[in-house]
């Protein structure tokens, strides 16, 4: 047990296997090995989809009577990008000026690693504990997300776990540990718009139609005006146009065809539909206008295709939980922590028709750069503030 309570120990293993996504090359080895001793039982399930590669996860469990808390988060790793250009190698775990280097040392090795220190040292001075404690740990975060946490969890439930609280672990203090908790994530939606036209000599402009007119009619009714100002727990919606083709050589001819893809962030003011709803009723009543296409009498000819998997905006109501990590990390730190629903999406949008969820890890100032890094102390307060969160939940 004596090497799982330390978290500077732990990080080191787990950063020295390469695990760049989807590839497990041996950190959740590492992390069961981890887990054993502790009484914990673990499972690797494998998830395979058509055009996704297989992936392996990690569901460990330690059980007792009382509540069941799971801590969520990944193996996987984003890739190195130019590796000479790092300080210390990549996988290395090199420490130097108080500061271990290593590709996901903050994003989110180190967070397993704190907790895994956490819940070694709680069994260690309390000799067991009130409850239970699961670690979903999956290998697909960075990737595609799709044989990752959203099937680990179908799983488990599926052989009848279930969960009263989760934290998972990656990295949400924008500066200093103890500034930032997540209670929450916008959603994200992505569409594509194609507009046809009529191609043309731009020379006898009234027997084409150009798409691009009607496109820029469209893409501008998406633009302004804003969607909402925000609510009380959430940033205002946004949405960017990410790109517009047309893909024409030529500056003779008026193109047939011209294309925008948008993506928008958004907060609890919508639902994914009546967000599709407000934007399907955007474009129909801008078709119409008459600004830049003054002799077409047909509205813009488009089509929308809606892109990807939408996520869903999510706000987590559990104040026990939340006041719970909120206090664990005041007492450790002398912060209390904003509680934000800033940033990208996180595993937690899966987890949280689950059970209520909070996120809180380490410092996320340097996640996917060269030159990843974090401070030994962090690693340190960071266990403590996990110990003192699981004293009190299970308390
Ligand atoms: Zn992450």
């Amino acid at each position: 047990m004596k090497s799982s309570i330390d978290p500077v120990q732990n990080l080191a293993e787990l950063i020295t296997c390469p695990s760049i996504t989807p590839a497990e090359e041996g950190a959740l080895t590492v992390l069961e090995a981890m887990l054993t001793p502790l009484g914990f039982s673990v499972e690797r399930p494998t998830f395979r989809e058509d055009d996704t590669p297989d992936v392996e996860n990690l569901y460990a469990r330690r059980s007792g009577n009382g509540p069941h808390l799971m801590f969520a988060g990944h193996t996987d790793v984003v890739p190195v990008g130019d590796e000479a250009a790092w300080t210390y190698p990549p996988f290395s775990a090199s420490i130097h000026n108080d500061e271990m280097y290593g590709r996901g040392a903050v994003d989110m090795k180190g967070g397993i690693a704190c907790f895994v220190a956490a819940v070694g040292r709680h069994l260690e001075k309390r000799g067991g504990l009130n409850g239970s404690i699961s670690f979903v740990i999956t290998g697909d975060e960075e990737g595609p997300s799709i044989n990752g946490t959203r099937k680990l969890l179908e799983w488990a439930k599926a052989k009848g776990e279930s969960w009263d609280a989760a934290v998972v672990g990656e990295p949400t203090n924008p500066e200093k540990l103890g500034d930032m908790m997540k209670i929450g994530r916008r959603g994200s939606l992505s569409g594509t718009i194609v507009v046809s036209g009529v191609q043309g000599h731009v020379a006898y402009p009234h027997l084409a139609d150009n798409p691009i007119r009607g496109l820029v009619t469209l893409v501008e009714s998406l633009l302004y005006p804003a969607f909402d100002t925000g609510t009380k727990d959430f940033q205002a919606t946004n949405l960017e146009i990410t790109t517009i083709d047309v893909g024409n050589p030529a500056v003779n001819v008026i193109p047939a065809k011209a294309t925008a893809t948008f993506n928008i962030r958004f907060n609890d003011t919508w639902t994914d539909e009546t967000l599709m709803a407000e934007i399907h009723n955007r474009l129909d009543k801008a078709s119409g206008r008459r600004k830049l296409r003054p002799n077409k009498k047909a509205p813009v000819n488009y089509e929308l295709t809606w892109r990807d998997r939408v996520s869903h905006v999510f706000l987590t109501h559990d104040e026990k939980l939340i006041g719970t990590l909120t206090s664990a990390v005041e007492a450790t730190t002398g912060k209390r922590p904003q509680l934000s629903t800033s940033g990208g999406t996180s595993d937690a949008r899966f987890i949280k028709d689950y059970c209520p969820v909070v996120e809180f890890g380490l410092v996320g100032k340097t996640m996917h750069m060269v030159d990843e890094r974090v401070a030994i102390a962090d690693l340190e307060t960071l266990t403590q503030i996990y110990e003192r969160f699981i004293a009190d939940f299970f308390a």
